[in-house]
């Protein structure tokens, strides 16, 4: 017996399935995406038919052991099961590992309007000179290496004076 969400499932392609995982939000930066922040790897459908077709989302963790990604694997889950989908498997990728650089530029646009600094290279947090997302300049200093989580740096500007994040994991 057919049901509605078996013809959605038949009608959906990988693209339009990356558009779906563009409403799960990463839990610590509510602005990003998990497509945003390059953490969905490859979508892939298995299954021999249209009446059995199945899903495959392979995930890579933004840093070693982030517990936000077993709370985005389940928010995966639960969104293709609304789909429709019966079959579902959500690997974590290990390697190669996450770098910034997987991060979409709309996503570092995304975080600067936010207020965190996004990324500017790979494996490092400079001592100053990155660019404050309240005004804009670049007479800063790094206050300390963590912030608020593992993930943030904590920096201060010295000409508005006000402290902010910057997006450090690779
Ligand atoms: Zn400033």
């Amino acid at each position: 017996m057919n049901s509605d969400n078996d013809i959605i499932v038949a009608s959906l392609s990988e693209a339009s399935i990356m558009e779906h995982l563009e409403e799960i939000k990463d839990p610590e930066i509510p602005v990003l995406s998990i497509v945003d922040l390059g953490i969905v790897r490859s979508v892939q459908f298995t299954g021999s038919s249209e009446e059995e077709k199945g899903i495959e989302i392979a995930i890579t963790s933004t840093y070693t052991g982030c517990p936000a990604m077993d709370m985005i694997a389940a928010e995966i889950r639960l969104l293709l099961q609304t789909l429709g989908f019966k079959k579902i498997t959500v690997t974590q990728q290990l390697s190669p590992a996450w770098t910034t650089d997987w991060m979409s530029e709309a996503g570092k646009q995304r975080l600067q309007a936010y207020g965190i600094a996004p990324p500017e290279k790979r494996f490092s947090i400079p001592a100053d000179g990155v660019i404050c997302p309240q005004c804009g300049s670049s007479n800063t200093k790094l206050l300390s290496e963590f912030s608020s989580t593992a993930c943030k740096a904590l920096y201060q500007c010295s000409d508005c004076k006000e402290p902010f994040d910057y997006f450090k994991c690779h």
